[in-house]
């Protein structure tokens, strides 16, 4: 399956790159750089490079951590959390936000989305 997805995108298939995307999709929401890193057996630079390659063909999107930590998903199932300020909880949105957002004369192949905002628990909590 990791091997058709670099088939389709004309990309040579090899053990690093299915390593890498492997790990991505085993970490799910927790597939940042330094998970990333920790996970596969390969040296960082490689990674990076891995990484970049894979972003511009539109295979994964990198999006920001809310501990500034690199962040890795596969783009077409990719997800977007709301984070309350006040206790940290998460909540994951519904869907993409950018899903409908075309720019002409570009091919958008990435983007990150930070959203904090209050929980309702935390609302309830400072009001009531
Ligand atoms: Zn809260
Ligand atoms: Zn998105």
């Amino acid at each position: 399956m990791v091997e058709d997805i670099l088939k389709k995108n004309n990309l040579k298939v090899t053990k690093q790159r299915i390593d890498v995307l492997k790990s991505i999709i085993k970490l799910e929401d927790t597939a940042t750089i330094t998970n990333i890193i920790y996970n596969c057996n390969i040296d960082k630079s490689t990674i990076y490079r891995i990484l970049n390659v894979l972003v511009k063909h539109n295979i994964i999107i990198k999006d920001v951590n809310y501990n500034n930590d690199d962040y890795y998903m596969l783009k077409n199932n990719h997800k977007h959390y709301i984070k309350c300020v006040k206790c940290n909880k998460m909540k994951l949105l519904d869907k993409c936000p950018f899903d409908s957002i075309k720019v002409s004369d570009y091919e958008i192949i990435n983007h990150s989305l930070k959203i904090e905002g209050i929980c309702k628990e935390c609302k309830e909590r400072q009001f009531g």
